[in-house]
């Protein structure tokens, strides 16, 4: 019998151009790209600019340039999801086809009193007039998995049994539908993300099982928070990290990451610091916590 070969490791950073980069993403940027150097993998670097009101002109771009400032240097091509609109409506198409999937003319404030979960209202209506959203049949949804660095986690039930949406009313693809779809047609081995995302895992999987594809492993990193509960994120004007000096910033990150670089390194370039850190990291030094003060590392 042939050996089975388990495939190269590919992992990717996905952030959504909504402004330049801060602490936060950096966060998520550095882990994800040690734990795929350290494996001698590949590290993809992939635009999620789908939900176009909120991004911002020239953040893609800033983006890039502070990866490159920081010596983290993507494989291959940087995708971009609004170049990929085709492929999501393909899927989309399939997914009706198999009537896996039903239109929705709910409004936002039918919605939000809801509170959470969607109730399934338009399920069997057969909409086909109007402006329409399109949900998923919520297919079958386990209530945990298992994290590469926080083990076992569970799921609310009411997100794993929710019929969400993947194309909104008003005609944007949802993050649920893209990111699968990227992460499977990019041959993504494992995700590695902040664990603000922890919660939507279940969904992801469940998505890779109807595309019958292989599920990825997943790895939650802590979130860089201002005050517990508060995540550090654009939306609360983080301070860019785009101009901030690249060796003390970046020392910064591994501490906050548990990987504290040695003395003699202190003032090293960031080349010397990621070497140091891709022959030392080891996720169980990771801080298990969910999340983390950004000034406690500072
Ligand atoms: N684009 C998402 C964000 O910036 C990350 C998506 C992911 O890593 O799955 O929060």
């Amino acid at each position: 019998m042939m050996p089975v070969v388990p495939p190269a490791y590919r992992g990717r950073f996905a952030p959504s151009p909504s402004g330049p980069l801060h602490f936060g993403s950096l966060i998520a940027a550095v882990g994800s790209y040690l734990q795929a150097k350290s494996q001698q993998g590949q590290w993809l670097v992939r635009m999620e600019d789908i939900d176009t009101p909120r991004m911002q002109a020239g953040a893609a771009d800033s983006i890039l340039r502070t990866l490159e400032r920081y010596q983290l240097l993507w494989d291959g091509e940087v995708w971009v999801q609004s170049q990929r609109l085709d492929r999501y409506q393909q899927v989309l198409e399939q997914f009706k086809q198999q009537q896996l999937t039903y239109a929705c003319n709910c409004n936002r404030s039918r919605i939000q009193s809801l509170g959470q979960g969607y109730d399934g209202f338009c399920r069997d209506k057969n909409l086909t007039e109007g402006t329409l959203a399109w949900r998923l049949k919520a297919p079958a949804t386990a209530t945990s998995f298992t994290d590469q660095r926080a083990g076992e986690i569970q799921i609310p039930a009411t997100l794993a049994a929710e019929d969400y949406i993947l194309k909104r009313r008003d005609g944007l693809f949802a993050y649920q539908l893209v990111v699968v779809v990227d992460d499977m047609d990019q041959g993504i081995t494992e995700v590695v993300r902040g664990a603000d995302l922890i919660d939507l895992t279940t969904r992801q999987q469940a998505l890779f099982q109807l595309l019958g594809a292989a599920t990825p492993a997943y790895m939650h990193l802590p979130l860089a928070v201002v005050e517990p509960g508060f995540k550090l994120s654009k939306q609360n004007h983080a301070p860019t990290v785009e101009f901030w000096p690249v060796s003390e910033t970046l020392a910064a990150v591994l501490r906050f990451l548990g990987h504290p670089p040695p003395k003699e390194l202190q003032g090293a370039d960031a080349r010397e610091l990621l070497a140091w850190a891709c022959s030392h990291w080891q996720i169980s030094q990771v801080p298990s916590q969910t999340e983390q003060k950004s000034t406690d590392f500072l």
